[in-house]
This record gives C-alpha cells, structure tokens and sequence, in this order.
C-alpha cells in the first residue's frame, strides 16, 4: 500500500474521487492530530461543497456505467471477496494507521481489521442471493413478483471511534448490492478511508463506485447530506447532529439510517456470578476509553450485591494498566479527541456536584511518561442515581455511574427511563428473568450474560434518540435496495376500462 503510518506521517493526503486522488478543489486542507501526544502528524484535504459535488456525480456516473450497472451479482461478489482479500494482505497497515490517528490500542484494531475480510466475505456471499418473491394474489392469470434493486447513491458519514469498521457496516452491504457511496470520514481520522479506497481501487471495481471526501462535519458532511442526487444517508455519530442530518434527509424526502449515541443499562442480578459480571462491567464500560456507541455506562446493581460490586469495580479500575496504544500490555490508551477529554473533565465535576461518590479515578493519570497525551483514570461514581447529568447524558468516555435497584420492577423502570435506546446488558443465572428483562427494555440489542459481543450477521441499531434503520445481516441489504412490486395480466381479456382491477370473490 502506498498509504502506510510512514508515508502518511507530516504528508497532505488527497481525497479520492472517480478513481482518481486529487487535492480539495479549494486546496485547503486540516489538521490530525496523535492521540498520544497531542501534536499534529498529517494534514487531510479539507473538502468542500465543489468536492461533494464531484463525487456524488462521479458515483451517479457509476450507477449508469454499464461496467457496474451491468455487472452479475456473481461478479460484484468476486469484486467483493477480492476486497477481502487485499484488506487481509494490508489488515496490519490499517490497524497502524487508526491507532495513529484515535489512539484506540493496537490489539483492538487489529483485531477489527481482522475481521473485516469476514464482513466482506459475508456480503460476498450474498450478492447473488437476494430475491424477491412470488406473490400469490387471489386473481386467475396474474403473475405477481417483487424485485429488489439497487437504490442508488448512498452518503455515508462516519465517526472516529472504530471509522473503517463503521464504514464498512454500510460500505460491504451496498456494494453486494451495487449502490454506490460517498463516504465523509471523520476530519479526526480521515487517513485509514484514504488507505482503504486503495484497496477498492486494487480489487477492480469500477471508478466511482466508492468516493472519499475528507473535511469537516459542518461544511462537507452538510453538504453530502444536502445533496439531491443522493438515494440514502447512512449517519454513525451523535444524536445531536444526528437531528440535523434527519432535517436534511427530510427536507429532501431520502430514507436515512442514524445510528447514534447511547446510554445503556448494564444490569447485574444478585444471584449472577459477581466475578464474570463485574468483569463485563469493565468491559463495558473501560474497553477503548468508553469510546464506544454502546457502552454500559449506567451500571445497575441489586441491593444486596451493590457493595461487592462496586468494591469489584473499584479494585477492577485500579488494576487496568493505562499505556501507550501500540504496546501489548496496555489495557487503556489515550482518549481520541482533546475535546473529548475536556468532555470528560467536566463531567467528573458534574457527578460530584450532583452528589455522586467518586471512587476511583477522575483524573489525569499523574504520570512522566505519558506526556501531554489524552489519557483520563478509569472513573468508578458509586451512589449514582438515574437523574444525574452523569447518568443521564452521553459522556463517551472512561466513566461508569454504578446505580442500586431494589428489584425487577424497579430496575425496568430506571433503564428505561433515558432518552437513549441503543444497547443493553444483564448478568442473572435465572434465564426467566433475563427473558423478562429482554422484552421490555427500549434497546436494540440485549446481551444476556455477556456484552460488546457485535456481529455482521446480528441486526444493530438504536430506538428513540438511538436512531434508526439496521446494520449487519439481511436487515441491512432491505434497507439498503428498494422494493419494486411487477404484476402481469396473462389472460389475454380485456377488462372494463372504468372498474379497479381488484380481487374477485370470497366473502
Ligand atoms: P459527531 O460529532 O456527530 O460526528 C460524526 C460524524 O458526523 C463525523 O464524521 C463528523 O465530521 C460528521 N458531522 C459533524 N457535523 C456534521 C453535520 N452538521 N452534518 C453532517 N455531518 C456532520 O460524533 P462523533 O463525536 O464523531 O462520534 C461520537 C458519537 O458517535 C457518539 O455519540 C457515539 O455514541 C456515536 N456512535 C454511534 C455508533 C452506533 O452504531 N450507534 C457507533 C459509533 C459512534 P467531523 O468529525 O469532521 O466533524
């Protein structure tokens, strides 16, 4: 790959669009910054509007070309499975550019870009299975059937947190079905989309088929989500901005797909093993710095347990060891964003202005070595409750609100009062109770007696301010085709040209 750690490393990268990498059209570009040290280490084409534009026509040019308008679903299937291939041969250089550029550890993007040769395998597989139907409409000499078909051009934005894998959530099912996309990577981490779009150039599919556009969120991203030629909007980031992505897929009557913030409800049972639950917990909520859409940070334990737990916690939290990303034995590395610290420092102000316990952490780790890097102590707030702005807001950070409830009705109560409903957990051996508690918690996805467990082939996403719309499995190929409806009169009558040609007899 041309695009490694090394040569990224003090360069300009361009954007990609129509095949070809250019600079923005305005020759502006924006800084990214190392994690590890807060000092900028590369500078991104800072697209504009022009550049959008470009892309989505050079994506519309793509649909019509008869070399990927035409193509056999076996075809853009090899295309696809020859992409996994090249993201396999190359899965060590990707890994190193993203832990570059957010700072999550090594080991977890490895493993991430470990698996992304499986998800586009997976959708490979598909491509030349996705069919419609044969209607049996009540009506003598009528053929009915349904078509899937491509819907067009997608615009997909996404965040900094695991960006290739967020990409290819929506970027594998599109392509199996021949959409076209035009992705607006994060200005924070814009390199491993630019590295990737290599990949897809090398594996042959045909120019404008997949499009970069690196830049801002306010100034790029509003404009693709603005633009009328796109099909789709396939959103991964904050529920805030999330609403303004929605007013504009609404003002332009496109379907959108928001996949959005969360603060979901990590349960733990009295009668659960306390040492496996409370490992979950951490998982939960400390794995990538809490920079995870799903992140149990609203740890509800039972009465009886709630003492152990937290003391569990406490010890669990102090014994992580905080480190540089790229080094094995690290557990937790840097927070993402220098923002995303200050986030996090104001909320530790919050929890103990509203009267939560700090019991570990809450600060900056004191400590030489990590120089001005964005590290932050996993943080442990006992005697928490559910109407504190550090139980109630998103903090996407290493900060765990543990919450005590009395017993089921109660707890259902306070999961399920937030505004998020994204992801939620329960550690309980009593399987009628984790039962009770997967039917009437509001999240799409409930981990019983495990957590942070994805798969590509298990639908994801959000309820209320969590979003809307799958990835992953068939759910996401629905979303991403339209449904066309063929119905053929083969009686050879003519009918009365004034009557609706409905259904005839029966009650
Ligand atoms: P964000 O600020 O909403 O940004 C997400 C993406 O939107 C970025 O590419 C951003 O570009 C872009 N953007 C910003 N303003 C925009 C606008 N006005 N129009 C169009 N695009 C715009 O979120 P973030 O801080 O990057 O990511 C963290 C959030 O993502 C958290 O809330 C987390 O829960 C959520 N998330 C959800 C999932 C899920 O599957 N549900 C997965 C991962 C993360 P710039 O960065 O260049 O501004």
């Amino acid at each position: 790959m041309q695009f490694t750690v090394d040569s990224i490393e003090g360069s300009e990268l361009p954007i990609y669009i129509g095949g070809e990498w250019r600079p923005s059209k305005s020759g502006a570009t924006l800084e990214s910054f190392d994690p590890t040290t807060g000092a900028p280490w590369y500078r991104a084409a800072d697209g504009s509007e022009d550049d959008i534009d470009d892309a989505v026509a050079a994506a519309t040019g793509a649909l019509k070309d008869p070399a990927w308008r035409g193509m056999t679903q076996t075809d853009r299937g090899r295309l696809l499975y020859r992409l996994a291939e090249l993201i396999e041969q190359n899965g060590e250089a990707l890994a190193q550019i993203e832990t570059r550029d957010n700072g999550k550890l090594l080991r977890e993007m490895r493993a991430q870009s470990a698996y992304l040769p499986n998800y586009y395998r997976y959708f490979a597989g598909m491509a030349d299975k996705i069919q419609g139907d044969v209607i049996p409409v009540s009506k003598p000499d009528v053929l009915n059937f349904t078509m899937r078909e491509p819907l067009g051009v997608i615009g997909v934005i996404v965040p900094w947190n695991s960006p290739l894998y967020m990409m290819t959530c929506t970027v594998a099912p599109s392509l199996c079905v021949g959409n076209c996309v035009v992705i607006k990577p994060s200005e924070h981490t814009s390199a491993s989309a630019i590295a990737f779009a290599e990949l897809v150039k090398e594996a042959g599919f045909p120019d404008g088929a997949f499009n970069v556009v690196t830049g801002h969120g306010a100034t790029a991203g509003d404009a693709l989500t603005r633009h009328p030629g796109l099909a789709k909007i396939a959103f991964t980031g904050g529920t805030e901005t999330g609403r303004k992505v929605a007013a504009n897929a609404g003002r332009m009557l496109v379907p959108c797909n928001l996949e959005l913030g969360g603060k979901s409800p990590h349960v733990v049972f009295g009668d659960a093993d306390l040492e496996r639950a409370t490992t979950g917990l951490i998982s939960g909520i400390f794995a990538a710095a809490g920079q995870t859409c799903v992140a149990g940070s609203r740890c509800f334990v039972q009465a009886p347990a709630y003492d152990e737990v937290v003391d569990r916690m406490k010890q669990g939290a102090e014994a992580i060891r905080i480190g540089h990303p790229k080094d094995e034995d690290t557990q937790l590395g840097p927070l993402a964003l220098k923002a995303q610290l200050s986030k996090v420092q104001k909320y530790i102000a919050l929890g103990q202005e509203d009267g939560a316990q700090l019991v570990t952490g809450g600060r900056r780790p004191q400590r030489d070595d990590l120089g001005e890097g964005w590290y932050f102590e996993p943080t442990v707030f006992a005697n928490a409750t559910n109407d504190m702005r550090v139980a109630r807001d998103e903090i996407f950070g290493p900060v765990a609100s543990v919450i005590k409830f009395e017993d089921e009705a109660d707890l259902i109560e306070m999961a399920n009062d937030t505004a998020y409903g994204l992801a939620s957990g329960i550690w309980t051996k009593d399987i009628d109770r984790a039962m009770r508690f997967a039917k009437s918690v509001d999240a799409g996805t409930v981990w019983i007696n495990t957590y942070r467990a994805p798969s590509m082939m298990t639908p994801s996403g959000g309820f209320k301010e969590s979003g809307y719309g799958k990835h992953n499995g068939f759910e996401a190929v629905r979303e991403l085709t339209r449904l066309k409806s063929v119905v053929i009169d083969h009686s050879g009558k003519t009918a009365d040209p004034f009557v609706m040609k409905l259904e005839t007899g029966g009650s």
